[in-house]
């Protein structure tokens, strides 16, 4: 046990910063003045809110406020923590009807953003949190519960943003974070005192986690015996002294520096990955909800992916905007009509709408844990994520096929503004008659946004990996498909006799 720290912040001491944030406008200005470390293309960043790069990605978060405001029978809920209606980022799934209404919600919003809304690994890594915990304190008489719902009230009552954070860098693969040569590669504790513990090493692929108020860091994978300081879960604020962010880029991001609304695509809302340093960072002994018990790590990592796999129904969100967009860009060519396109069209609703049964499915048939949470069905979240893998690459195939060539060819905004070249522009673009040129400019800008440019991280790759690569899934898959009970009743059937 090291020296005591007797400056080290309390509970009670850290929630003292934290306004009550009742709106989006409050979430806003809560970001303003943290001291934050932050970099952004090499240089610090002092002003978060006022960064022409950063701001599309709180402005999509922000859209998580304005939708509980607009339309809170969607995205609130009934608490029985904090005995009063939540916003449902916030929420423990009480009943299979606030799985479903989760991703009722998620699905609005991506329809709303068209992007990442950064929102649902928080709320993923609460709901597993609650049962994981649960279970650590019937094995280990520890009272991890009390502590993580203790903080979870305050979440509730303040309306904080809780980002999570699983993924480690990880170093050599093949080896378990013991093995790796720099144990940093790996999140871990590096040293204890009466008040808490200390931890390094970095998170990477933090979707919105500058936009956060709290980060929650978890184990990323199962571990072994020597992995104990490894097998971490903790809570600390985003602003918390020893922080380092640095900011991923973003194919085409820097079009939101250029100025003007078209070439960026979606100039109003982007996702937001960032790189996190841990570097001897404290959590006090209340925030801490995991400490050395090695073998809950696996049932961490399974249940946070059973709800993240589901989560992944925001995609469908994002299939909406981009199945319009291409119906849009097909009635600007004049071309809405020809049957070959409007298969197309009726091809990509099926793969999101595919996509959207998995999900629901998952939530529908949802089963309780002991701690009194409600679970998505593994099998069919893990089913949708892997659906998730693949569909919106075939319908981004799809949208590039309806929306032309001039979608990746076409004249910039400036030349539009160019007093030379602007009439050329104009002439040359137009499609159908009636049809403002300009408009078909925006509309295959946003196609372009959506799978090649900035809003591609969110729609396509995070897709790929986010929530895990597709092999892991296909590990739950094979593990979950019950292949023996199946060869059994083939072979019954068929009168094969053993
Ligand atoms: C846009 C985006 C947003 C994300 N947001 C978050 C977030 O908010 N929070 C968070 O915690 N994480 C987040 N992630 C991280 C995500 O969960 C990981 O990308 C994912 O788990 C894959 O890990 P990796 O990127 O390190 O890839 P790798 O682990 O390097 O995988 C690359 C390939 O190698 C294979 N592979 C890796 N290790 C092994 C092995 N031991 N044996 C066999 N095959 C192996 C994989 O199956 C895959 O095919 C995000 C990722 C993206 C792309």
């Amino acid at each position: 046990m090291d020296a005591i720290n007797q400056d080290a912040p309390s509970s009670a001491d850290l929630w003292d910063e934290f306004p009550v944030i009742a709106n989006a406008d409050d979430y806003i200005d809560s970001l303003k003045g943290r001291p934050m470390t932050i970099y952004c293309m090499g240089e610090k960043v002092e002003d978060v809110v006022g960064h022409p790069l950063i701001w599309p990605s709180i402005n999509a978060m922000a859209e998580t406020y304005r939708v509980a405001s607009e339309n809170p029978a969607l995205a609130t809920a009934q608490s029985s923590i904090a005995g009063k209606p939540i916003n449902r980022f916030l929420h423990i799934a009480e009943g299979p009807q606030d799985l479903v209404g989760k991703q009722e919600m998620q699905r609005e919003l991506g329809r709303r953003t068209g992007t990442c809304f950064q929102r649902c690994v928080g709320l993923d890594a609460i709901n597993s949190l609650h049962s994981v915990t649960y279970d650590m304190d019937q094995k280990h008489k520890t009272d991890y519960h009390a502590r993580f719902t203790a903080f979870l009230k305050q979440a509730q009552e303040h309306n904080v943003i809780l980002g999570g954070a699983m993924t480690d860098p990880k170093g050599d693969r093949s080896k378990a974070p013991h093995e790796q040569k720099d144990a940093d590669v790996f999140l871990h504790v590096t040293k204890r005192d009466d008040k808490g513990i200390y931890v390094s090493g970095a998170k990477m692929h933090q979707t919105g986690c500058i936009n956060s108020h709290w980060i929650i860091f978890m184990p990323t994978m199962r571990m072994g015996e020597k992995d104990k300081d490894f097998s971490v879960v903790g809570a600390v604020p985003a602003h918390a002294e020893g922080m380092t962010y640095i900011y991923g880029r973003q194919s085409c991001d820097t079009r939101a520096l250029d100025g003007g609304k078209i070439d960026a695509g979606n100039a109003e809302f982007s996702g937001q990955e960032a790189t996190i340093i841990f570097d001897n960072v404290f959590v006090p002994y209340e925030h801490i909800f995991m400490d050395g018990e090695v073998e809950f790590a696996a049932d961490l990592v399974e249940r946070f992916t059973a709800y993240h796999r589901a989560s992944y129904v925001c995609k469908t969100g994002l299939g909406d905007v981009l199945t319009g967009a291409a119906a849009a860009a097909a009635d600007y060519n004049g071309v809405a009509k020809v049957s070959h396109i409007k298969d197309k069209l009726v091809e990509m609703t099926h793969l999101n709408e595919t996509i959207y049964a998995s999900s629901m499915a998952s939530a529908h048939q949802a089963t309780q844990l002991p701690s009194g949470v409600w679970q998505n069905d593994v099998m069919l979240a893990n089913i949708c994520k892997h659906n998730v893998t693949r569909f919106p690459y075939e319908i981004a195939r799809l949208a590039q096929d309806i929306a032309g060539g001039l979608m990746v060819t076409m004249p910039s905004e400036k030349d539009l503004e160019n007093e030379e070249t602007g009439d050329l522009v104009r002439k040359f673009i137009q499609g159908r008659e009636g049809v403002d040129p300009v408009d078909r400019m925006r509309i295959l800008r946003l196609i372009e946004n959506m799978t090649l440019g900035r809003n591609a991280v969110g729609y396509l790759t995070e897709s790929m990996h986010g929530a895990g690569s597709p092999q892991a899934q296909r590990i739950l898959i094979a593990r979950l498909a019950e292949m023996e009970e199946k060869k059994a009743r083939a072979k019954k059937l068929a009168g094969v006799e053993e």
